[in-house]
């Protein structure tokens, strides 16, 4: 098997991986800022890394996962200006900002239980660890690259920029940053207290009104954005680890500030390989709440928006993510969901052969060569679509045998049937249900309960029909009456 080979955006190159403790990784993926529903521009992230993470595990790594929850720090300015996003949902809302955060943080986690996407190993709340920023902070001041101005503290990008460079993750250089940081942006709130534009918070001094605040060294106040993944990261995976992982969005000045504050803090250069995804556009649009193009994750599932004809599952949403490279764009729309939807029931249905394929003493058919490209695109800087070809490659061979011009033997047959669940099922974490399986007992159960249910029908008793209905539904299969009787769709 060839080795696993990463784009590194620190470097801008594609690297061979290699894990700094041998058969272990560290990954640290940014994490959502709960204040809102999670909506479409929060799926691409977390599947693209959950599949990165199988895959290590599937190498035989034990993997250490860690991703945050912003409940406090995030501006809605990205200058460090304007009121925390939290707590201007709590007013909005009339709640505790904690209240916001504890029904988006639940919301957020129950869509990625739905995507399949497996929870972190550590999911820290920035709120719960303001003592680590604190003390981070601190460290940094004391080594001379912070400085304190009535109450709050900011970053020296100045003073940093002497022996590092400020932009190495981006590219962004300083003197553009700060001709692009422009006078507006310096008569904002704060803005006048930085020595330079480029400078950051890493401390911001509360008003009285501001809910959120602790007692710090420089009087009361609250974390800046950036610190909390320097400071928790660190906390969880040491000073320097492998994977740091996140949107092409973050790239800065968000992680290019975790970089400067965990290398003035400890001396390192934070994580190793920096893994970016690319965004999602709809229709060809940037997502944007001023266009009002942002789609819920369940008005997906239910097909509760303007641009959905209906609803799609959870498993079509995986699979359209990972037709896709990581790295590119992914546009959106319901055309294309469609077609993903077809080509994962195709994938599905040749599954569901597999086992009842017959059986020669000798097989017309290998699949050593599906097998080497699937393993080949993995390493590959995780090309997952070309894993997606090599699946319905194999679905095709099946489906030739299925079709009596191929013979297989028991070994080949087996051979497909577990390549299908190590890739399928257990690395690209599409779940292989006993519907896809175990077709022919469905649909003797599914004639049993819509029997039931019409006798109920006939006897009037509505409630069970309607009992049995709703619990179906919920289940995933939709029941359709007409006059020539009831038939059933898996949704
Ligand atoms: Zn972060």
């Amino acid at each position: 098997m060839s080795e696993l080979k990463l784009y590194n955006t620190l470097g801008r190159n594609i690297q061979n991986f290699q894990s700094q403790i041998p058969k272990k990784v560290g990954m640290y993926v940014c994490g959502p800022t709960v204040y809102g529903p999670p909506h479409l521009g929060h799926v691409r992230g977390p599947i693209v890394f959950d599949v990165l993470r199988r895959f290590l595990k599937y190498q035989g790594y034990k993997v250490r996962f860690v991703r945050n929850i912003t409940d406090v720090g995030h501006l809605v300015g990205d200058a460090d200006e304007g009121e925390d996003k939290l707590q201007k949902q709590a007013k909005i809302e009339q709640l505790e900002p904690m209240e916001v955060a504890q029904s988006y943080t639940d919301q957020y986690n129950w869509a990625m239980d739905q995507l399949n996407v497996q929870r972190p190993s550590i999911e820290p709340k920035a709120s719960g660890h303001i003592i680590e920023q604190i003390e981070m902070i601190q460290t940094i001041m004391d080594k001379g690259f912070a400085y304190e101005v009535n109450g709050s503290v900011y970053f020296d990008v100045m003073a940093y920029s002497i022996e590092h460079k400020y932009g190495e993750l981006s590219g962004r250089n300083t003197d553009d940053l700060i001709a692009g940081a422009g006078n507006e942006s310096r008569s904002l709130e704060g803005q006048d207290e930085k020595k330079s534009p480029n400078d950051f918070a890493l401390w911001k001094r509360a008003t009285p009104e501001h809910i959120m605040q602790w007692t710090s060294p420089w009087g009361k106040g609250y974390p800046g954005w950036h610190i909390e993944c320097s400071a928790m990261s660190a906390k969880y995976l040491g000073e320097s680890f492998d994977i740091h992982g996140g949107g092409m969005d973050l790239l800065f000045p968000h992680h290019e500030c975790e970089i400067a504050q965990s290398k003035t803090a400890h001396n390192h250069q934070l994580a190793r390989y920096w893994v970016h995804h690319n965004m999602i556009t709809i229709n060809g649009q940037k997502m944007a709440k001023s266009l009002n193009n942002g789609i819920k994750v369940t008005e997906l599932f239910e097909g509760n928006h303007s641009l959905l004809s209906r609803g799609f599952g959870p498993k079509t949403l995986r699979f359209f993510v990972l037709q896709a490279h990581y790295r590119g764009t992914l546009d959106f729309s319901e055309e294309a969901l469609i077609a993903s939807e077809k080509g994962m029931k195709r994938l599905e249905s040749a599954i569901g052969i597999i086992k009842n394929l017959k059986v020669s003493d000798e097989s017309t058919i290998e699949i050593g060569d599906v097998k080497s490209a699937i393993f080949d695109a993995l390493n590959d800087d995780l090309n997952t679509p070309i894993v997606i070809a090599q699946l319905f490659e194999l679905a095709k061979r099946i489906q030739i045998v299925n079709d009596g011009k191929e013979k297989i033997n028991s070994v080949i047959r087996d051979e497909i049937g577990q390549l299908m669940n190590e890739v399928y099922n257990d690395i690209l974490g599409m779940p292989i249900t006993s519907n896809e399986s175990s077709n022919n007992n469905l649909d003797e159960i599914m004639s049993l309960v819509t029997d039931i249910r019409t006798s109920a029908k006939n006897e009037k008793n509505y409630a069970l029909s309607d009992l049995i209905r709703d619990r179906l539904r919920a289940a995933g299969i939709t029941l359709m009456d007409s006059k020539e009787g009831t038939t059933w769709k898996i949704d």
